[in-house]
C-alpha cells in the first residue's frame, strides 16, 4: 500500500476541499468539491492530475463541483451507495467495509449516517488520514438533518475507534465557534481550555485549525465524550446512557 499527500483548499465561506495524491501512482482524488474552479486551479498549480472525486454525502457544498471537474478531467466519481441517486455523475458506489482505490492507496469506507442518511467516510489507514465530511468536525459534529442521535452516536463511535494519531480532515472551519460551545458543556476540561486558546491564536492569524488529530478530539470534543460521567453530569443526566447525553449535547448546540 502507498501513502498519500494532502492539500487543503479553502472555498466559499468556511468549506475545505481536499486534494489527496497517491505518491506511488500520482493519482489524485478531490474530496468533496464544493466548487470546481479553485480546485482545478490548485491541482494545476501543484502539477497534480485529478483522477477521482470522492464524495462523502450529497449536500451541494460537497458535490457542487462534481460535473464540472469530471468534464474537465474525465475523472471517476466515487460516492455512497446509499445515496447514489443524489450524487451527480457517480461512477463507483461504495459502502461500509468496502475500499475505494486511489492508485496504490486504499481508502477504507465507513457508513456513518446521521448528518444525512447516506453519509460515508474514507480512511487511508497507511497515511493515518480520515476524510469525514460533515460527520465529525474539530470540536463538533454535523447537524442531524436526516438521522437520529442514536445513529450519529453509532457513526461517531466507529470513527472514535481509529488510531489516536489519525488526522481528521473535516469539511468545514467551524472550530472557533465549536470551542465556545464545547466550553459551555465541559467547562472544567483543561485540555479543552488549552486547545480553545490555541484555536483563538490560530484564527487571529487566519490559520486553519483543521486537520486536528483524533487524539485531540477524544480529549476535548464533547460529541465524542458522551460516555464520560463528567459530561453527563454537566448536562444534568445520569451517566451510562451515552445516546441520551449525546442527544442533549446536540440539542444544546442546535440552540446555542
Ligand atoms: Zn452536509
Amino acid at each position: 500500500m502507498s501513502q498519500i499527500d494532502v492539500h487543503q483548499i479553502p472555498v466559499l465561506n468556511d468549506n475545505y476541499v481536499y486534494l489527496a495524491r497517491d505518491r506511488a501512482s500520482g493519482q489524485t482524488a478531490v474530496v468533496d468539491p464544493a466548487v470546481a474552479q479553485p480546485v482545478l486551479k490548485a491541482a494545476e498549480r501543484l502539477g497534480w492530475s485529478i483522477s477521482h472525486i470522492f464524495n462523502t454525502h450529497h449536500h451541494g457544498d460537497h458535490v457542487g463541483g462534481n460535473l464540472e471537474i469530471k468534464a474537465a478531467t474525465g475523472c471517476t466519481i466515487v460516492g455512497p451507495k446509499a445515496d447514489r441517486a443524489r450524487i451527480p455523475g457517480i461512477d463507483i458506489e461504495v459502502d461500509e467495509g468496502e475500499t475505494a482505490a486511489l492508485g496504490e492507496a486504499l481508502a477504507e469506507v465507513f457508513f456513518v449516517p446521521g448528518h444525512t442518511r447516506g453519509h460515508i467516510a474514507y480512511w487511508f489507514r497507511e497515511s493515518a488520514a480520515l476524510f469525514c465530511g460533515d460527520t465529525l468536525f474539530a470540536l463538533g459534529c454535523g447537524r442531524l438533518f436526516e438521522g437520529t442521535p442514536s445513529q450519529m452516536w453509532n457513526s461517531l463511535s466507529k470513527l472514535r475507534a481509529l488510531p489516536a494519531e489519525t488526522r481528521i480532515y473535516c469539511a468545514h472551519e467551524y472550530t472557533q465557534a465549536n470551542a465556545r460551545f464545547a466550553l459551555s458543556v465541559d467547562p472544567g476540561n483543561e485540555a479543552l481550555q488549552q486547545r480553545s486558546r490555541e484555536i483563538d491564536q490560530a484564527r487571529a492569524q487566519l490559520q486553519p485549525t483543521v486537520p486536528s488529530t483524533l487524539g485531540e478530539e477524544l480529549a476535548t470534543n464533547p460529541f465524542l465524550r458522551a460516555d464520560q460521567p463528567s459530561l453527563a453530569a454537566n448536562v444534568g443526566l445520569p451517566s451510562g446512557d451515552p445516546v441520551a447525553v449525546f442527544a442533549e449535547v446536540r440539542h444544546r448546540k442546535d440552540i446555542f
